[in-house]
């Protein structure tokens, strides 16, 4: 009988890593053609990326000067690119790999106003005054995106069919009764609580434990919204580079030098809108930003009518693991994806698609049939405060800090950097108003993803250990009986 952590010796891993690539790629190769649940034409990428690729913009010398250099070509980017380019600046986006190639066509599409913020511990301790500024600005982010959306008329697929939250214990679904209140009260969302067996009308499963439905929440295709954006940000006069990775910046007079592996550019305003790929070119934000892996796999297309009876409304679904999981239609109702944080050794796509395709059997067993096309990763930024930061620091603007909420929260702070930057707006968000603190050294980067990784593990296993033993040794969920509330 295969052991639940058998493979995940520190020294089978140490020993793997020492092997040479090729090795390892010919075993994934081998591994991809022979194990039934890789599609024969799967791929280590994103899904998203099907319909809107990254892309190359490498073939243009990059000019001298511009009045506005943005680092990175995510949606924080992309959405300052805009704002400045429509209020008249000059502005050049630069990014080290494929334009859009970073978290935001990597992401899981979900959109909220800021649950996560409001959610956590992250605002304890802080006055009255600046957490009711929070929520407020939590709030606009979600506004912000749809108004753009639409103002820019975007082909995103942003579809706003609610969000369900389960439960992965029946304790749980004690605080999540308690999450939904507070979320109602201080948001004003539209919440409804469900038992186990009322679950079903949202989700086939019998792996929740009950749980809440959010009405006001939603999904897009992120890779779709990033190359609406490269788009509009391009229509407004912005010029986009890819394979441009800044190594630096110094003082030029009032401006900057922008030091890139494709020359130099003298720059009156840079922001840094690296997130979770934040690397050495800004010391002082690369202390700040702890870079956390997420992974994502999605499904070949599934059967007429299994859609209606895993997730009859198309819903969101997130759970309340501390290794969250969250799953979704694909926006043509298609196919299912599903994602989750790393546990605390992540390895290659195709044994992370191997992990996720057990944690969606426990949850969907209906879906063992179907093979995997896709699995992938991208790194989220987190911040010790667990708050997101747009402000500056020596001159250098910064919008980074997603906490793994991105999708709205970055999209607005991006085009808030560039109305601070450009001058446009008196108001400075709750989110420039509070000090960036580091993160501890030697926490920093090497050791904390593993550690708190690992603690995640084990605080899911002591809450639910049959659930996380049973879901380690591949064994599928129990598939739901009777009739769900589309057919009744
Ligand atoms: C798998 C996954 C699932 C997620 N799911 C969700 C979700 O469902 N909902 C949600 O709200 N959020 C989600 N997120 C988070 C969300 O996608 C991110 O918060 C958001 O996309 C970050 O956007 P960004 O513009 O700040 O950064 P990114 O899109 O990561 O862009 C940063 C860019 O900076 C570039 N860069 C870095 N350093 C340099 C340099 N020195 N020079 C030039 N370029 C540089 C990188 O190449 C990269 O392209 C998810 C993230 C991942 C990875």
């Amino acid at each position: 009988m295969p052991l639940p952590y058998g493979n995940c010796g520190i020294k089978y891993l140490t020993a793997w890593r020492r092997r040479p690539v090729n090795e390892r790629h010919e075993k994934y190769q081998i591994r991809r053609m022979t194990h039934a649940a890789f599609h024969p034409d799967f791929r280590a990428e994103p899904y998203w990326w099907l319909a809107a690729p990254p892309e190359d913009d490498r073939g243009t010398p990059l000019p001298a000067r511009a009045d506005f250099v943005i680092v990175g070509s995510g949606f924080a980017g992309l959405s300052a690119a805009l704002e400045a380019a429509r209020g008249g600046a000059d502005v050049v986006v630069l990014d080290g790999g494929p334009l859009g190639g970073g978290a935001s066509s990597r992401s899981g599409g979900m959109v909220s106003s800021g649950q996560k913020l409001v959610l956590t511990e992250a605002l304890a301790g802080l006055p009255a005054a600046k957490q009711i500024a929070a929520l407020e600005d939590s709030k606009a982010t979600f506004e912000f995106l749809k108004e753009l959306v639409t103002r820019e008329n975007l082909d995103a697929d942003l579809q706003l069919c609610g969000r369900f939250f389960g439960a992965f214990t029946p304790a749980h679904l004690a605080t999540l009764r308690r999450n939904a209140e507070t979320l109602h009260a201080k948001t004003g969302v539209t919440i409804r609580i469900l038992s186990r067996e009322e679950q079903h009308e949202e989700v086939g499963s019998n792996y929740f434990h009950g749980g809440f439905v959010v009405e006001e929440y939603g999904g897009l295709h992120p890779a779709k919204l990033n190359l609406a954006l490269r788009n509009a940000a391009r229509s407004a006069g912005a010029r986009l580079f890819s394979h441009a990775r800044v190594q630096g910046t110094q003082r030029d007079g009032a401006g900057h030098l922008v030091k890139t592996e494709r020359g130099d550019i003298r720059a009156t305003h840079v922001l840094f809108a690296t997130n979770g790929y934040t690397d050495a070119a800004d010391p002082w934000l690369r202390k700040r930003i702890v870079p956390v892996r997420s992974y994502q796999i999605a499904t070949e297309p599934l059967p007429p009518g299994l859609m209606d009876k895993l997730i009859p409304r198309r819903r969101m679904v997130t759970d309340s693991r501390k290794e969250l999981t969250y799953a979704r239609p694909s926006p043509d109702g298609t196919r299912i994806l599903l994602g989750c944080r790393p546990g605390a050794m992540p390895g290659e796509p195709e044994d992370m698609a191997l992990a996720l395709r057990a944690r969606m059997l426990r949850i969907w067993p209906e879906l063992a049939p179907l093979r995997l096309t896709h699995a992938w990763g991208g790194y989220v930024g987190m911040t010790a405060d667990r708050i997101a930061h747009v402000a500056e620091h020596d001159g250098v603007m910064h919008a980074v800090g997603c906490n793994g909420n991105g999708v709205a929260l970055m999209t607005y702070l991006g085009w808030h950097a560039a109305q601070l930057i450009l001058g446009r707006t008196n108001r400075r968000a709750f989110f420039a108003d509070i000090p960036f603190p580091a993160v501890p050294e030697p926490v920093g980067r090497s050791w904390f993803v593993p550690l708190a990784s690992a603690a995640y593990h084990l605080r899911d296993l002591a809450a639910n250990p049959a659930e996380v033993v049973a879901e380690r040794l591949g064994r599928p969920g129990e598939p739901l009986t009777g009739t769900t509330s589309k057919e009744s």
